[in-house]
């Protein structure tokens, strides 16, 4: 089976793991700090804070900037649970805002109506999580301008989209947000195996999430309650966790980072053979914006409704993975799931995000995709569409 996406590991990656595993450092060496600093530098933001996972990261970036019980955070329906989960681990409360049919990316017209309405009822979101679909940027000044005039604040969930660009600055640089995050799954742009990294331009917010990934302790002297100079000395100033990312991952990142450029171009160039050699199907394919460079992701298909396929979206993924192609779909609307289902979301409340459900199709891209595999996922679509 050909996936929808996979890691690109090479021996320079395996070599630079086994390092860190014969050093006197697994954890909290010298790996993580460098690894923050690189990516921190590659996106042009100030600081870097790298964790456990992408969702540890949105954890944390809402407790940064204050999310709390009654709160509301507003995201896409169209991504990964985690952009949503991450509010009610704040114990706070999410509400979606339906997407643009055309990016699949969130509408800002739908964002506009909605923050109209809110005002009213005095309901406005603390947090907005605008996610970067597929690896192209949501735009960005728009959502910023929102922000000013009705006082959110804005966490990018960049997980899909390190290595793009915004009207040519690196996704990251959080020129329109306060926070941007990123993931390191192994099916994302660049992996740690398992890990997450938060940049932002904002010392107060940085020291806050580096307190915040470790338990909420320093051995930092102007942090701390007490004075005591004894070498062992720290002290717990507030409420987090464990969410570390050991020096193993971080050297896996750091390795991976001097290839991300060369991923990105490659998944490029697939995306354009996709571009061209589809174009003549019965498929939506992606649009991708003037002033946006896509890191690329994923690259997902909509059977075009006027095109009579019968069986409809789920016939064509059954027989594309009889034919070996394993393809998948992204994502299933989070308002969806049966869990939030049970906190009143309604089936049929984000039209836009569940047409486009119904319809789409991940096909597999990733930098290690030969032409040949790339020419049966071609040819199994024409077989089946033509
Ligand atoms: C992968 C992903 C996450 C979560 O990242 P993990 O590293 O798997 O925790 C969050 N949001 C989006 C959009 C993702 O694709």
């Amino acid at each position: 089976m050909i996936p929808y996406g996979q890691q690109c590991i090479d021996a320079e990656d395996i070599a630079a793991v086994v390092e860190v595993l014969g050093s006197d450092w697994i954890t909290q060496g010298s790996c993580v700090p460098q690894f923050e600093e690189f990516v921190a530098s590659y996106v042009a933001a100030t600081y870097g804070v790298a964790v456990n996972s992408g969702t540890s990261a949105l954890h944390i970036s809402c407790l940064a900037l204050g999310l709390e019980p009654g709160d509301w955070l507003w995201t896409s329906p169209i991504t990964f649970v985690a952009s949503a989960n991450c509010a009610l681990y704040c114990g706070a409360k999410v509400d979606f805002v339906d997407i643009d049919p055309q990016t699949y990316n969130i509408s800002i017209a739908a964002l506009k109506e909605k923050l109209a309405v809110a005002e009213l009822h005095g309901t406005l979101p603390k947090i907005v999580i605008p996610v970067h679909f597929a690896g192209q940027s949501c735009e960005m000044e728009e959502i910023y301008s929102l922000a000013k005039s009705y006082g959110f604040k804005i966490i990018e969930d960049a997980s899909h989209a390190i290595g793009g660009k915004y009207k040519d600055k690196p996704i990251g640089c959080c020129k329109y947000s306060d926070i941007t995050v990123f993931s390191f799954h192994p099916v994302k742009i660049i992996t740690t195996g398992e890990g997450g990294l938060c940049v932002t331009n904002d010392a107060e917010y940085a020291e806050n999430l580096k307190l915040l990934r470790s338990h909420g302790i320093t051995r930092n002297a102007t942090q701390m309650v007490n004075v005591d100079a004894s070498p062992h000395y720290y002290e717990q100033i507030s409420l987090g966790y464990n969410y570390r990312l050991s020096d193993i991952h971080a050297a896996l990142g750091l390795s991976q980072l001097s290839k991300l450029d060369m991923f990105v171009e490659k998944r490029h160039h697939l995306a354009a053979v996709y571009d061209n050699e589809l174009a003549n199907l019965p498929l939506i394919l992606p649009l991708q914006k003037q002033d946006m460079c896509s890191a690329w992701h994923l690259y997902v298909i909509q059977l075009d409704s006027n095109y009579n396929y019968s069986g409809g979206r789920d016939k064509l993924l059954s027989r594309l993975r009889d034919l070996g192609i394993g393809v998948n779909v992204h994502y299933i609307p989070v308002h969806t799931q049966p869990y939030f289902q049970r906190l009143g979301f309604q089936v049929g409340q984000y039209k836009n995000a569940e047409d486009y459900y119904k319809r789409a199709i991940t096909i597999p891209l990733y930098p290690k995709l030969t032409a040949a595999q790339q020419g049966e996922v071609i040819s199994s679509l024409k077989m089946e569409l033509c």
